[in-house]
């Protein structure tokens, strides 16, 4: 079983967000921003590529929802999908990350260190 498939099954604890049926959001262990949250579905699938318009269509509020509840709906946020090798996925589980509450670079995500964040 995959590492968020554990923390779905509430075998490994996260900072949790918010829940409902389908989705999870949890705070990255490792934040590269000052809010740094990882939202999946609690569905096991490998990556955006794999994922289905059904499911890309019930997310987008959720998401949407984790921007207001974490308050960088209104100074914006950046929502990313790491797929695969070069795209840098660690964790083969679909996952978007949410980030903000700072003006995010633009242009440095081979080597993005949390302290141009700060
Ligand atoms: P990826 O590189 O696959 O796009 O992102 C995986 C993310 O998951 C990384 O930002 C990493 O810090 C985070 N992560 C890995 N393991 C855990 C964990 O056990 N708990 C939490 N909350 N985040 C994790
Ligand atoms: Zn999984």
């Amino acid at each position: 079983m995959c590492i968020f498939c554990k923390i779905v099954n509430k075998e490994i604890p996260s900072n949790l967000v918010a829940e409902n049926d389908d989705f999870m959001a949890f705070h990255d262990i490792n934040p590269k921003a000052p809010i740094h949250i990882l939202i999946i579905p609690k569905q096991h699938v490998e990556s955006f590529h794999e994922v289905s318009g059904e499911m890309m269509a019930a997310i987008t509020p959720f998401i949407q929802e984790i921007a207001v509840k974490t308050g960088v709906s209104k100074t914006g946020y950046r929502v990313i999908s790491n797929i695969g090798e070069n795209g840098g996925q660690e964790v083969k589980h679909l996952h978007w990350h949410l980030l903000g509450g700072a003006r995010l670079a633009w242009g440095h995500f081979a080597d993005a260190d949390a302290k141009d964040f700060f």
